[in-house]
């Protein structure tokens, strides 16, 4: 009707009836319904797949994509024997300020780090995700330790010229990010917890050393 597609079903039965020719039953039933309801299941199958890859208040990947992430670059680098860097990148007193603007503001302003940190990738194995509260951190495939401290410090001033306005900041008087950089290589064949240890170390390093720079640590 009207050039819809309607999804059928057929059934052959045989029927034998000693002393009687052969009869078959053939039923034609329409399954649109069953159809168009298993396609409903799959395509939110799917979306619940790709949320629960991302976070809800950023977008970017979460947590969990990240590990899964880890894990596959960290066996690709194995095998190919190219390096693999890692950049954690954590909000400057950020616990300032949601005190100081409310924990919405904080919200909004933790959603835009992101959204800029996220825009600076371009390579399809880049990846950024939320590690934690104000925690990012980034996997860059094939980069190694010169290339990913100047992206780790084009992040970090991207971020300062954001000039998001950040009164109770011991440093700068905008919202900045402190980065942490470490590379695998294959002569340190770091495996993920020693990445992101080194990592962690060097993000420490850029808080003690006075925030809003970017620190590198080798693992
Ligand atoms: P530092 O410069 O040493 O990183 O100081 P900090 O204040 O950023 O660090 P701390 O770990 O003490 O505080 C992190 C704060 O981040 C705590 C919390 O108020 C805030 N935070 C974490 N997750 C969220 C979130 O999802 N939304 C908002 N609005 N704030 C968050
Ligand atoms: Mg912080
Ligand atoms: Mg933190």
């Amino acid at each position: 009707e009207r050039g819809d597609r309607l999804q059928q079903a057929v059934a052959v039965t045989p029927i034998e009836i000693p002393g009687q020719p052969r009869h078959c039953l053939i039923q034609v039933s329409d399954v649109s319904f069953a159809v168009h309801r298993e396609r409903l299941l799959r395509d939110q199958a799917l979306e619940l797949r790709l949320q629960s890859y991302s976070d809800g208040l950023t977008g970017i990947a979460n947590r969990r994509h990240f590990d899964a992430a880890m894990d596959n670059e960290i066996r690709r680098a194995k095998r190919a024997g190219g390096p693999l860097s890692l950049l954690m990148i954590d909000i400057d007193c950020f616990k300032p300020y949601n005190d100081h603007y409310g924990h919405q503001l904080g919200d909004e302003t933790l959603a835009k780090v992101a959204h800029a940190l996220s825009a600076m990738l371009h390579r399809p194995l880049d990846l950024i995700a939320r590690y934690g509260g104000e925690e990012f951190a980034v996997i860059l495939p094939d980069i190694g330790e010169t290339p990913s401290r100047q992206l780790a410090e084009a992040m970090r001033s991207c971020i300062e010229q954001l000039a998001i306005p950040h009164a109770p900041s011991v440093g700068a008087a905008h919202v900045t990010v402190s980065i942490g950089v470490a590379t695998r290589t294959a002569r340190n064949a770091a495996e993920p917890p020693m990445l992101l240890g080194a990592a962690d170390r060097a993000l420490y390093a850029a808080k003690r050393a006075g925030r809003n720079r970017v620190t590198v640590e080798n693992p």
